[in-house]
């Protein structure tokens, strides 16, 4: 498929596999460690064709109704499928049917919700622990803010051993990191480097859990410099979300 679309998100693709390029020169590091995951969440299965044609090997999507259906359409595509969006326990089974990696496990519930469907689907999917960097969940880790709500999702950076335990003793589930949202008018490279932290002190028991997914449109280069290995970009390469309906 070459035509318009395809070369608008060509261009687009270009400019951000540029951006990673020069932030990965500035903090010493090489781009071919970062893994690109297009967020094609609200955009139709053809975008996620002509992107793989474009050589993108990764996706993202948020919402299961919507990412069964483009998983279906390109299912002749050889894609890393990544589901970024906050999960319910009654969609495990739904979203372990097309995810290869999962980047929003946050609850011990969760972690059993898909144990049991990857179990009965004989699947394998890597589950990265969303981490919660609003810094009022330290606070309430050091039992100074009660109720705090997590309201965007993510655990609190003291749940994450217990849960990351969960994980990988579950034998169906492979542990591979943690994944973090910087907050909404923070400031990015702080939640990042406390996402670092975070990854480092679960290297120390998971040596093998070394994804740190951080970083979209408008920080990823934060997100490269605090040591992301995977970012999820969707507007700068697919363009303005239009409304969901
Ligand atoms: C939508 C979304 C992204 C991509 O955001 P853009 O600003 O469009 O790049 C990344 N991560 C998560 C969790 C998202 O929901």
């Amino acid at each position: 498929m070459r035509d318009a679309r395809s070369r608008e998100l060509e261009e687009r693709l270009d400019d951000v596999r540029a951006r990673i390029e020069r932030a990965s020169q500035r903090a010493g590091r090489s781009a071919a460690d970062l893994t690109l995951i297009v967020v094609t969440k609200t955009w139709p299965a053809e975008d996620v064709r002509r992107l793989a044609s474009l050589g993108v090997t990764d996706v993202g999507e948020n919402r299961h109704q919507e990412a069964q259906p483009k998983r279906e359409a390109n299912a002749d595509l050889t894609l890393t499928w990544h589901f970024i969006g906050q999960l319910q326990s009654n969609k495990a089974r739904a979203v372990v049917g097309y995810a290869d990696v999962i980047h929003s496990v946050d609850r011990l519930r969760l972690v059993a919700a898909l144990g049991r469907a990857a179990a009965e689907a004989g699947r394998v999917p890597t589950c990265l622990i969303q981490v919660d960097l609003d810094p009022a969940a330290d606070a309430a880790d050091a039992g100074k803010v009660v109720g705090h709500s997590g309201a965007r999702g993510g655990a609190r950076p003291g749940e994450v051993p217990e849960l990351a335990d969960a994980v990988a003793s579950s034998p169906h589930l492979q542990l591979g990191g943690v994944m973090g949202v910087a907050p909404l008018g923070g400031d990015a490279r702080q939640a990042f480097d406390r996402l670092a932290a975070v990854s480092e002190r679960l290297r120390r028991d998971h040596p093998a859990a070394v994804v740190i997914s951080a970083g979209m449109s408008g920080d990823l280069e934060q997100a490269v410099a605090a040591g992301a290995t995977h970012l999820r970009v969707g507007t700068a390469i697919l363009g303005s979300r239009p409304p969901l309906g």
